[in-house]
């Protein structure tokens, strides 16, 4: 998210978690649910979703559906429209055109405090000068929740994020990641049956971003509640989501589950973006045998019936043969658990093979990398993908 002018905009208004009354969301199942002390999610629809700023066109007829209760992630590259969708649903942001639906109710012209949702932001912009305690639930106050509903809410995520300790301090005197479990507080207190979050976790380090993943996505499931959450790091998105949808510039590229978007890639931008290292994207030319990768006599990757097409592999799909893609190794990788080995087919063509455990090929040697996976085709002048071809990855060179 561009932090400055989000965060700041809303930090200075005194809503730096977004939060919203149910009262008027016609949520029945929210009310419902409330007895039982629980957050039942609301699902959130957008039906042809755009927003434009003269000639920049950050959100581009965007529909998506949200299931009630889902984890979903808009996910993609630094100015593709995440924030601005998030903003919308929020109602921080107006739709050039559009319609934004939560729970079934048309919100597209409703104030934010009228949608039940909750927002958490990368920059946490907690009150300085107030205490723990009294940020959590600020937002209540603003609202004129009653003192002792305000009490019991900030008990129970007092209790569900163990910060108990904590309420007195000020945010000067707390960690990155204490900080950020404050702002969830601030979410949770608002029991909103959906909860925006912005890439929450990008101030934090490796370890305490895996650390408050699983606490967000455990917090999710706990309460039931339809979490829409922006990142850029598709490992986030894969390790958290139910649903992925992949943004690039203003257009959904696809929006399926992480197992989908890994396994059956829409296009040749989502085949890059997703996975680690991303997967070998390479052109193919036919021979009277098949598809063979540019360049090379073979191995044959699919006897598909066209005539060019952009092969896919991804680098954890190779193993070593005796026979296959006779791939010069440039240099290795050494992770721990694994080996990316960098290696040049044919005259230029680089794929990326990642071995398990250590291998330590001298550089400038030949080796041979087979696949039994499927191999991916793309058409290369629309970058839509033209089929799972399984139909075979020979490993013997023709
Ligand atoms: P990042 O990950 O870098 O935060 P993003 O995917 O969240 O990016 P957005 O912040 O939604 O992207 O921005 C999408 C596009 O809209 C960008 O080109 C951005 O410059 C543009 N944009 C966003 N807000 C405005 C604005 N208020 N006025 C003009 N253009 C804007």
């Amino acid at each position: 998210m561009a932090d400055g002018p989000h965060g700041t905009a809303i930090g200075q208004s005194g809503h730096s978690c977004l939060t919203a009354s149910r009262t008027g969301t016609g949520n029945n199942q929210a009310m419902a649910g409330e007895a039982n002390g629980e957050i039942p999610g609301a699902a959130v629809t957008l039906r042809g979703v755009s927003r434009r700023w003269g000639s920049v066109t950050a959100l581009d007829s965007a529909s998506l559906h949200v299931p009630a209760g889902s984890f979903t992630v808009l996910l993609g590259p630094s100015g593709c429209g995440k924030t601005t969708c998030l903003r919308i649903v929020a109602g921080l942001e107006t739709a050039s055109s559009g319609r934004i639906e939560i729970a079934g109710r048309d919100v597209t012209n409703l104030p934010p405090a009228e949608r039940g949702v909750s927002m958490v932001f990368q920059s946490y912009a907690l009150f300085p000068h107030l205490s723990v305690a009294e940020n959590i639930v600020f937002g209540l106050k603003a609202r004129r929740v009653p003192e002792a509903e305000r009490a019991r809410r900030l008990d129970r995520a007092v209790e569900i994020l163990g910060i108990s300790r904590l309420l007195a301090r000020r945010p000067s005197q707390l960690s990155g990641g204490q900080q950020q479990r404050v702002a969830l507080g601030r979410a949770i207190v608002a029991e909103a049956p959906v909860c925006l979050m912005d890439e929450p976790l990008s101030n934090l380090d490796a370890q305490l971003r895996a650390d408050m993943r699983r606490e967000i996505l455990s917090l999710q499931r706990r309460l039931g509640i339809t979490m829409l959450y922006v990142t850029h790091d598709q490992t986030e998105a894969m390790g958290m989501a139910d649903q992925v949808v992949l943004l690039r510039e203003g257009r959904i590229e696809q929006d399926a589950s992480p197992a989908e978007i890994y396994d059956q890639p829409a296009t040749i931008f989502a085949a890059g973006f997703i996975g680690t290292p991303p997967m070998n994207l390479f052109p193919l030319q036919r021979t009277g045998a098949g598809l063979v990768i540019a360049g090379t006599n073979g191995p044959v990757l699919s006897t598909a019936p066209i005539e060019v097409a952009t092969g896919g592999i991804r680098p954890e799909d190779f193993y070593r043969a005796d026979t296959g893609i006779a791939a010069r190794v440039d240099h290795a990788e050494y992770l721990g658990a694994d080996t990316v080995l960098n290696c040049t087919v044919g005259a230029d063509i680089s794929l990326l093979a990642r071995l398990p455990g250590r291998v330590a090929p001298a550089p400038g040697s030949i080796i041979h990398l087979a696949t039994d996976k499927k191999s991916h085709l793309f058409d290369p002048r629309t970058g839509q993908r033209l089929a799972a071809l399984a139909d075979y990855m020979e490993t013997h060179p023709s």
